[in-house]
């Protein structure tokens, strides 16, 4: 068992921001019955000189610190990935779910977390890192990102979720975004409940979620919404 569980490591300069929100709830219920594992590296054990440093200024000048790739680079080695290993940043792919499903069915993922500007570039070639991004936009390290990439996995995992089909329906499975929810009470400060998800009609009720999944995903994700479109052609054909 201890050896096929799905384990995360991270490699870190805030070892202490870990497990932090994935000790919580579904993902720390998993984590304590342990259906996934967490490993820690402190990034600052590696560094050699005795003020331990981790970083130092950029060549070429400009403003903020580099993490050195010495010091990244021996705690990858002692990481010891039997995956490629992931850096998160901005300048990575963006990641998505078919992504997020790749990584939960191997057997363990490495994540390196960035602060300050990032990592001397070296280091991410010479390991081959793979590059993810969670987005267009810039956080203060990629601890915050880990937590979110290791969440993300987490909750596929097999026995994580109980019911089946609580992923089955979910935004992105099937290329669409999911459809609205809705629950007691049937009249909440005069807004009504559709009145077709309370007819018990269950075809009619998988239609307008559909047909709802659809127009959402037309309205706020065309990218989206092309690829489901040609997808359904190339069935078609
Ligand atoms: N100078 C960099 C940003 C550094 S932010 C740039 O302009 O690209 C510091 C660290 O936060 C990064 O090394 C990375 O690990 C993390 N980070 C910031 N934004 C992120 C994002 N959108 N996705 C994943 N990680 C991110």
């Amino acid at each position: 068992m201890t050896s096929s569980r799905w384990t995360a490591k991270v490699l870190t300069l805030f070892p202490e921001m870990f497990p932090g929100p994935l000790g919580f709830s579904l993902a720390g219920r998993a984590l304590d019955q342990g259906l996934w594992a967490l490993e820690t590296t402190d990034i600052r054990e590696f560094a050699s000189d005795k003020h331990a440093t981790v970083d130092d200024a950029p060549f070429g000048g400009g403003p903020g610190m580099v993490m050195r790739a010495d010091v990244v680079g021996n705690a990858l080695d002692a990481a010891g990935s039997k995956t490629r290993p992931i850096y998160l940043t901005p300048r990575g792919r963006p990641l998505d779910q078919d992504r997020v499903r790749a990584l939960a069915a191997d057997p363990e993922i490495t994540i390196l977390c960035g602060r300050f500007e990032g990592v001397d570039e070296r280091v991410l070639d010479a390991h081959g890192l793979e590059q993810v991004s969670l987005g267009d936009f810039v956080l203060s390290g990629g601890e915050p990102a880990a937590i979110t990439l290791i969440d993300a996995c987490v909750r596929l995992l097999p026995g994580v979720i109980g019911k089946e089909e609580s992923l089955t329906d979910e935004s992105f499975e099937e290329g669409l975004l999911e459809y609205p929810h809705y629950t007691r009470p049937v009249d909440w400060q005069g807004h009504k409940v559709p009145d077709l998800l309370l007819s018990g009609h269950h075809e009619k009720i998988k239609n307008w979620r559909r047909e709802a999944a659809e127009r959402i995903t037309q309205e706020r994700r065309p990218d989206l919404w092309n690829r489901y479109q040609e997808r359904h052609m190339a069935i078609k054909d």
